[in-house]
């Protein structure tokens, strides 16, 4: 049977659109990934549950927040919104007595660092370091996430030294999204050089793209891909825009086609890399279409998947397991995912 005959008798897609040419496609192109392990990430950083999977229900991986719910840049994507629900740490002893905290009281595994970013995109973390390198001294099991935002070779070379293990940023292939969304005058080298200063040092690299970054239409997806085919990383994560946290009347919801077309463009361009769908995406049936395309264009890993992922994978033949962690993170031997959605720092 043809795979978009059987997703559809699924009964979670009873009322869902494919579209039949983009199945077609990825059917084609499966004979390389079908058999490839798809991971079903259930990051701790919120409440989850499906019919099918279930959270460990621990708070064993937080995000935390250096400037807590402020930042500066307020892109029109976001306006702080993804900083709301980390926790907040906005002296370096915050995140130290919190971490240790919850080592004790929930199994904390490792932690994302993250913030709002300054008018450059950039972040200060320098004052967090001496607790991150002390943390990671008397924990070595942590593992330790940091959403970059922009910087250079010598911030790249800050961050590995003080034990950061993975380094996640947003890459963006359109300056008009730049400048119109992030209301930030760098142009898109700046992105590639962050990429590159990275890239050079020891932690695992773990870009992002937004699909959708620009107000809802696709215009540097393309440029991002071939910025990230320039340069070895260890993942690429992809989200979907989510108009809900935009600016008012800004953002349009990209159709599932155009994500799931992107999403096999990303599978061919980087047959060797781990290439994961992070948490944002849009709710509803349109994230059980975004994920069953995430599921059949051969993705390695999707966070919190939508009732009939599962589903999808045992249909088309894909093996898969369940990981409790987020971002690209290695948590003993398993390779979990995914990275907490689409902030530009
Ligand atoms: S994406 Fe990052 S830099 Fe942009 S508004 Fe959100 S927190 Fe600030």
């Amino acid at each position: 049977m043809a795979w978009l005959e059987s997703i559809t008798q699924i009964e979670e897609f009873e009322d869902a659109e494919f579209d039949a040419a983009l199945v077609a496609e990825m059917e084609q192109a499966s004979s390389a990934s079908v058999s490839r392990m798809v991971r079903f990430s259930t990051p701790t950083f919120k409440e989850y549950e499906t019919s099918e999977l279930q959270s460990c229900g621990k708070n064993s991986f937080p995000a935390f927040s250096i400037t807590a719910g402020g930042c500066a840049l307020m892109c029109d994507h976001c306006e702080a919104k993804i900083l709301e629900p980390m926790l907040p740490a906005i002296r370096p002893q915050m995140l130290d007595q919190k971490v240790r905290q919850l080592i004790e009281t929930e199994g904390l595994q490792g932690f994302l660092l993250s913030g709002g970013s300054d008018k450059r995109n950039e972040i200060r973390y320098s004052r967090y370091y001496p607790v991150v390198e002390k943390l990671k001294r008397d924990f070595p099991h942590l593992r330790i996430a940091i959403h970059t935002a922009l910087t250079d070779q010598a911030g790249a070379r800050e961050m590995a030294s003080a034990g950061v293990d993975v380094a996640m940023l947003d890459i963006i292939g359109a300056e008009q999204t730049i400048r119109e969304v992030y209301h930030l005058n760098r142009p898109v080298d700046d992105f590639e050089a962050t990429l590159e200063a990275l890239c050079s040092t020891s932690m695992q690299i773990s870009p992002h793209i937004v699909i959708g970054l620009h107000y809802g239409r696709i215009l540097g997806e393309a440029n991002a891909l071939d910025i990230l085919t320039r340069h070895f990383t260890h993942a690429l994560v992809l989200v979907v825009i989510m108009p809900f946290y935009a600016k008012p009347g800004t953002f349009v919801t990209p159709g599932t086609r155009d994500v799931g077309r992107i999403f096999l463009e990303a599978r061919h361009r980087l047959p060797d890399r781990q290439v994961l769908l992070g948490c944002a995406r849009p709710p509803g049936m349109h994230k059980r279409v975004t994920d069953a395309y995430a599921v059949m264009a051969g993705l390695d890993g999707i966070a919190f998947p939508a009732d009939g992922a599962v589903a999808v994978a045992d249909t088309i033949g894909r093996p898969f397991h369940q990981a409790h962690a987020c971002c690209s993170i290695k948590l003993g031997d398993s390779i979990a995912s995914l990275a907490r959605s689409s902030c530009a720092a």
